[in-house]
């Protein structure tokens, strides 16, 4: 316990990175301590954007400007959003540097995320697009609108990678985008994954997506981490040496915790370790969630968000004096898009030690709804606003 903690003194809680982690530390530490605490949550960017919205934008689903969600947006006792670089972390003193100086820490929570580094591929922006980043989306959105016909291919660069379902999503969504421009049967599509299977945790989910493919003339290609491309060629060189030749390239790029986070000693082989019931690091005091940690599950919002809520419970019973108990189950829900209004839904539970178990729900339009209030929850509790994912008439 620290010195704040027993004198009296507001506990300072400094939060760093305002995604689906942050955001959700942020709200119900708020929620529940209002301003017996005194929270700090730190970003560089000026919002927030759901990481299937950047899907919406591509494909012409929703404007850059209306899925994004201001942090100014976020009012809510005893917080302070600070937008600003996090410069370093020294995980031993809980002080975070900052550009505008420095955070000292009672209980510090980490959740950075992960950078994307499209630039680590040969030729991937030379010669084709990512998707995971929103100016790389919106990127690729305005090139998949002013494309002609041709030969597709979606692929992945390196694991792990942020939401496994998401280039399944992407082929079945340019499918659909390419007939609805009467350009479908003018070209191919093909995605390309170094997974044995569109989403191995799910054989349920796998099997109705692979369906899903074939139905459309998708074609899957599995065993291939796509190491560069030739834009001259314009072909996807896989690291067999196999040779895909394409048009219109989409690419999944490398992942890497922020430099910050690699910098600052918390890391073991790449990412944060941590305790995969309490999200403790081995420093104390010190929490780290989401898809900075290597916690086991999945790099995906819904189970950073899960962690999150784990967190934030462990943080109110230590400022209660009451000794914390809530532990992290590894389960997730994810909606996956499947094109034409339909969205499916996989619950998957992953536990340290035991192969992931989960259940698959088909494609409907009941879901798309619920996939949209999911969406529409989170802004609400989070930002404060009404919101849907897709406007009105999208
Ligand atoms: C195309 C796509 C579709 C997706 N669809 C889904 C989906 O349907 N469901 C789902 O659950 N997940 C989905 N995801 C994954 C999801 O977006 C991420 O897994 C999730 O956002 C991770 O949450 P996080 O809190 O760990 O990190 P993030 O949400 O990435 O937040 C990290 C924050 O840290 C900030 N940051 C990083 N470094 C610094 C620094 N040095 N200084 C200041 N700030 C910094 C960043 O600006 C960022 O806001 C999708 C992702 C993509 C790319």
């Amino acid at each position: 316990m620290s010195a704040a903690h027993t004198s009296g003194a507001r506990p300072r809680i400094v939060v760093l990175g305002a995604g689906f982690g942050g955001l959700e530390v942020t709200a119900l530490l708020a929620e529940r301590l209002g301003e017996q605490v005194d929270v700090t949550l730190v970003d560089r960017r000026e919002g927030f954007t759901f990481g299937f919205s950047k899907l919406d934008v591509m494909f012409g689903r929703a404007s850059p400007a209306h899925v994004l969600h201001p942090y100014r947006d976020i009012v809510k006792p005893g917080v302070r959003v600070v937008r600003d670089e996090v410069r370093a972390i020294d995980p031993v003193r809980r002080r975070v540097t900052i550009d505008s100086g420095e955070l000292d820490a009672d209980i510090l929570v980490l959740a950075l995320g992960a950078n994307l580094h499209p630039e680590e591929t040969p030729g991937l922006l030379a010669g084709g697009y990512e998707f995971y980043t929103e100016p790389g989306a919106y990127a690729a959105g305005d090139a998949i609108a002013a494309f002609g016909g041709g030969r597709v291919v979606v692929g992945v660069t390196s694991t792990p990678f942020k939401c496994p379902p998401a280039p399944s999503e992407t082929v079945l969504l340019t499918h659909d985008y390419l007939v609805s421009r009467g350009i479908r049967d003018r070209s191919s599509i093909s995605l390309v994954m170094p997974l044995p299977s569109p989403v191995p945790p799910s054989p349920d989910a796998s099997r109705a997506l692979l369906t899903a493919f074939a139905e459309r003339g998708i074609e899957w290609r599995p065993g291939c981490l796509v190491q560069a491309l030739d834009p001259d060629r314009r072909v996807a060189v896989c690291a067999d040496g196999t040779q895909i030749p394409y048009d219109l390239f989409l690419g999944v790029p490398t992942h890497r915790a922020p430099a910050v986070v690699l910098e600052s000693g918390l890391t073991v082989d790449g990412w944060v370790p941590v305790d995969p019931l309490t999200l403790q690091t081995r420093f104390p005091g010190v929490y780290a969630v989401g898809d900075v940690t290597s916690v086991g599950t999945p790099k995906a919002g819904v189970f950073a968000e899960r962690q999150a809520m784990v967190v934030a419970e462990r943080i109110i019973a230590s400022v209660q004096h009451a000794v914390p108990s809530a532990e992290y189950d590894g389960q997730g829900t994810c909606y996956v898009e499947f094109g034409a209004e339909q969205v499916a839904r996989v619950d998957v539970t992953f536990r340290s030690g035991q192969s992931p178990s989960g259940m698959f729900e088909s494609p409907s339009a009941e879901l798309a709804a619920d996939k949209a209030e999911f969406g529409a929850s989170r802004a609400r509790r989070w930002f404060g606003r009404e919101w849907s994912p897709l406007p009105p008439n999208a």
